[in-house]
């Protein structure tokens, strides 16, 4: 920590000497009305476009061109076959085994097909516990399922709420809900990097404790999918959902992963909502036979998946298994760390970072609360060439993303911030 330096050369010397610099260049950054490159640290919002992505999209519209149908399975890469490409290096990304992977549907869709497998409520036990910030969709689904069950939305959720000091949550508090609660608790379900404070909780000690309680367990990992290493299978939990949009840089909407623990893998007693491509692949397209589960998470896909924008997930995918997550976290320290340390070294009275400081409770966002403003100075950071999240009241939620943001975009970020911080109000100008 105390290595860092303040001052542009440092800046400059990090960048010369780091191993994953030239991945920028695989990247289009978005620019200014000028030409000159945005500051973009909204890639925990919307990742950016690989270079590759356009030209892994057109062989697909070319086969789709020249063969037709024939595509499904004669083009280079085989329609019938190409999610299956993408399994292992996604697998790779968050930590899972190719047989507890798929990518399919959307996330939000996702989260409900998992809790139709893992949201079995009993009269005496059927409550969610969801953390109280967590992502609105993943909150209304959950208390849409809780309604669709016939409970009330508001008495079947138990909220793990943040310490008003801290704004993070805590474990001790997790504890103390499940001691109360945890006999009534069904399913826990948690942002496994909580997309306002950039916590990284600790998947693992989360998924015992529920298992210890008889609760089913899973995670929404939007927010930490090529973020952080998630190690999901050694988690323990019960299944995982995450978007390829954000951190993994597939274009926007694109679609979702899914994680189903492999003890689940043969399980033919769990309830699901199945369609043709849940259904064995030897026998799929004899469209007579009974229904036959495929084993594993390609098991919960439904349809024939949309190919266009798989061709997107695999071009990231590839630049993924390139760089290397692990190399990808080890760069993602240091630009974080060298974020935090430029920011602690304002020593503005009016700037709190909110995400926790210990690098292993983090990825790369920083949640940065600016008492005292208001959204112009969300405005003004627009207005200096700085691509940042504004969540109201007074945090601004920002992500220097290591496969393709600088040091020296660090180092300008604060540089422009600072003029800024003296008058963070619009009324001030
Ligand atoms: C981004 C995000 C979503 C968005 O869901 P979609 O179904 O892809 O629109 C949901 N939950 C969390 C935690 C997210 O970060």
């Amino acid at each position: 920590m105390s290595d860092y330096k303040l001052g542009k050369a440092y800046a400059l010397e990090q960048d010369k000497n780091d191993p994953l610099a030239d991945f920028r260049q695989q990247f289009h950054l978005p620019k200014d009305a000028n030409g000159n490159p945005l500051i973009y640290f909204t890639g925990n919002s919307l990742g950016l476009q690989p270079k590759l992505t356009k030209s892994y999209i057109e062989e697909e519209l070319n086969d789709w061109a020249n063969l037709g149908v024939e595509g499904h399975t004669e083009g280079e890469h085989p329609w019938l076959h190409y999610h299956e490409f993408l399994t292992q290096s996604m697998a790779d990304i968050v930590g899972a085994k190719p047989i507890e992977v798929v990518i399919m549907n959307t996330l939000t869709t996702n989260l409900h097909l998992m809790m139709v497998s893992f949201y079995k409520p009993t009269e005496k036990r059927y409550k969610i516990l969801i953390e109280a910030d967590a992502f609105p969709s993943d909150k209304y689904a959950v208390e849409s399922q809780l309604r669709h069950h016939g409970y009330d939305d508001k008495d079947g959720l138990i909220l793990w709420k943040p310490n008003p000091e801290t704004d993070l949550t805590h474990y001790d508090e997790l504890e103390r809900l499940m001691e109360q609660h945890g006999d009534e608790i069904a399913l826990i379900m948690i942002g496994g990097v909580n997309y306002y404070t950039g916590q990284f909780f600790d998947l693992k000690r989360i998924t015992e404790l529920g298992h210890s309680y008889g609760c089913k367990v899973g995670f929404d990992c939007a927010h930490g999918a090529g973020n952080v290493k998630l190690d999901l299978h050694n988690s323990g939990a019960d299944f995982a959902i995450w978007c390829t949009y954000k951190y993994l840089n597939s274009g926007p909407g694109s679609l979702s992963g899914v994680f189903v623990h492999e003890r689940h893998a043969h399980d033919k007693t769990l309830n699901r909502f199945t369609g043709w491509w849940s259904h064995n692949k030897q026998t799929r397209f004899k469209m007579r036979d009974e229904f036959d589960q495929l084993p594993g998470a390609e098991g919960w896909q439904l349809s024939n998946p949309p190919i266009l924008s798989m061709c997107a997930i695999r071009a990231s995918l590839d630049v993924f298994a390139e760089a290397g997550m692990d190399n990808l976290i080890e760069k993602s320290r240091k630009l974080t760390g060298y974020f935090e340390y430029l920011i602690n070294e304002l020593n503005n009275d009016h700037i709190r970072i909110i995400t926790p400081s210990n690098a292993k409770e983090r990825g790369c966002q920083l949640s940065i609360q600016v008492r005292s403003a208001d959204k112009a100075l969300h405005q003004k950071l627009t207005e200096a060439g700085i691509i940042t999240d504004w969540r109201e009241p007074d945090v601004i939620r920002c992500a220097p993303v290591p496969l393709y943001n600088s040091f020296e975009d660090v180092f300008e970020f604060v540089e422009r911030l600072k003029p800024i911080l003296a008058f963070p109000k619009g009324r001030n100008d």
